[in-house]
Order: structure tokens, then C-alpha cells, then sequence
């Protein structure tokens, strides 16, 4: 049996249990990091009666994931104060002594949808979260990407037309980053409305779908994903996706020779199939990939 944390900078969702058919979820608000890290373990030790094997945990970021730092496991530079080196991982270890898997939220989101969701037996691809900010993980040869931190998709810098957008962007850190340009606040706050209240000929779309496209051309020619997953809330209508679809090809511009940028457009850039289950079922598979690794590490020393 397994517990699984996503958490989000607006709400946590907590699960335990053996498989994502077979999972009790709870959502909490998250509020200081002493009340939201309470409940979250409560709730954890209430439904696993002490039966938990291992703890997976896929946070918002950055995040420190280098097992030799000595901050290993904490929340670091986020916007959102109160979680500012926030000891997570510790935090967790000192209420439950089981193995602990620590990844971001949309990394947790990419084992979630590789293994029962849009992405599965595709060794390499990218999943995309499009909504209150931007973020993405990469699978690469069937392992997610780390590297020197995580990446931090919704951060790259991308061209940016000031005439055709005078918008300077809302990212604290960069301005007119892609997050900065193309989140749901970005929208909202450029257009003065909400990007649900949006209609489908707004002239917010092509724009959108130009920014996003911008940043899946750079990923293309950069990871050479052979699939690519659109997730999150302001990705749910389908024209949208058509739309970025369009866009891609027309960046590209017949550069890349393959049939999947040619011919099979649809399957390569596909919505997340999981929907915001996505993050707690990859908390769930990093649960069960710390489980494993003890468990081999155990034999070995056997
Ligand atoms: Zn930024």
C-alpha cells in the first residue's frame, strides 16, 4: 500500500492505496505549510492503518532534488513565501519511516500519463501543463529528465512581438517569459476577462496557440519528443490544441523530416488523457519507484 501527495500552490491531493483504480483521494486547500502538512499526514496515517510502504510526492518547485545537497527535498525560490524552504521530504520522514519518491508536480504528472494515460509505451515525450502557470516534464529513454535541477518548461524565453502584444508579461522573475505570456493570469489580465469567458474567435486563441507553439518548436528541436501531452486547465478545448497543431507546423517549416510531424499530427501532439488525476497517479509511481529502489538496494546488501 501506497501514499501519494500532489501538491499544488492552491489545493493538495492526498491518496493511499494499492493502484489508481484502487485509490482513496482527499483534497486540502493549501494554506501555511504547519496546518496543510498536518492534515496531509493525518490523513495518510488514518487510511493506511500503519500498512504504508512507501510515500511518493510531486510538488510545485522549484524544487531542490539533488540527493547530495544539503537542502535535498525542500521546496526553494517559489513565489508563494510561507513554502520558501520548506522542508518536504523531512517533514514527511519524520512522521512515516517508509521510502520517499520527491519529484516535481508536473514531472509526477508525466510518469502519471506515461504509465496509464496518453503517453504510455512511448519512451520519449513531454507533458505539458497549461493553466495557472506553465510547466513540463520530459521522459527521456523511458527515465524523467533532471539534469543540473528540473526543467522548468514555462520559463524559456521566446520571441515576443511587442506590436502585435504590448503585454508585458506576469512572470516575477522574467516578465515575458512563456509563462509570463500565455498562463490562464496572463490571459486574463491582458484581455480583461477570464479565459473560460473567452469565446473561440476571441483573438486571445491565436495568440495563445503562437506562444505555446513557440515553446513545443524549441522542445522539438531541442528533446526530439516522439510524442507530445497537453495538460491542464486552460488546455480542455479541443480547437485549442488544433490550433497549436497548426502553429507547430507552420514554425517548423518542413525542417524536421517525419512522419509524425507530416502525416500524424494528432497523435503526436495528444491532450493528457488523465486529467487532474494525472499528478496523484505519478505520486503514486514514484511511491511505488522508491519502493522498488529500497527494495533493491536491500538485496544487494543481502
Ligand atoms: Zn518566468
Amino acid at each position: 500500500m501506497f501514499g501519494a501527495i500532489e501538491a499544488g500552490g492552491t489545493k493538495f491531493v492526498c491518496g493511499v492505496g494499492t493502484d489508481l483504480a484502487n485509490l482513496a483521494i482527499t483534497h486540502l486547500p493549501t494554506g501555511s505549510p504547519e496546518k496543510t502538512m498536518a492534515d496531509a499526514l493525518n490523513f495518510l496515517r488514518e487510511r493506511s492503518d500503519g500498512k504504508l510502504q512507501a510515500i511518493g510526492i510531486g510538488s510545485f518547485g522549484p524544487i531542490d532534488l539533488s540527493p547530495s545537497s544539503p537542502t535535498f527535498g525542500q521546496i526553494t525560490s517559489t513565489p508563494k513565501l510561507a513554502w520558501q524552504n520548506f522542508n518536504f521530504v523531512g517533514t514527511v520522514r519524520a512522521a512515516f519511516d517508509v521510502p520517499i519518491g520527491f519529484d516535481t508536480d508536473v514531472n509526477a504528472a508525466a510518469l502519471g500519463e506515461a504509465r496509464w494515460g496518453a503517453a504510455r509505451s512511448i519512451s520519449d515525450f513531454i507533458y505539458l501543463t497549461v493553466g495557472t502557470g506553465i510547466g513540463g516534464g520530459a521522459i527521456v529513454n523511458g527515465q524523467l529528465l533532471h539534469g543540473l535541477v528540473h526543467p522548468e518548461m514555462g520559463h524559456i524565453r521566446i520571441p515576443h512581438d511587442q506590436v502585435r502584444d504590448p503585454y508585458r508579461g506576469c512572470c516575477p522573475f522574467h516578465c515575458d517569459c512563456l509563462e509570463g505570456l500565455a498562463c490562464g493570469p496572463a490571459i486574463e489580465e491582458r484581455w480583461g476577462m477570464p479565459a473560460p469567458k473567452l469565446a473561440f474567435d476571441h483573438p486571445a486563441w491565436p495568440l495563445e496557440a503562437h506562444y505555446l507553439a513557440l515553446g513545443l518548436a524549441n522542445w522539438v528541436c531541442t528533446l526530439s519528443p516522439k510524442r507530445i501531452v497537453l495538460g491542464g486547465g486552460l488546455m480542455q478545448p479541443q480547437w485549442l490544441i488544433a490550433l497549436v497543431r497548426c502553429e507547430l507546423v507552420q514554425l517548423l517549416n518542413g525542417y524536421l523530416q517525419s512522419r509524425e510531424l507530416a502525416e500524424n499530427l494528432d497523435q503526436y501532439v495528444v491532450p493528457a488523457m488523465l486529467g487532474h488525476r494525472a499528478g496523484i497517479a505519478g505520486a503514486l509511481v514514484l511511491a511505488e519507484q522508491a519502493y522498488e529502489e529500497q527494495q533493491k538496494r536491500a538485496a544487494s546488501i543481502r
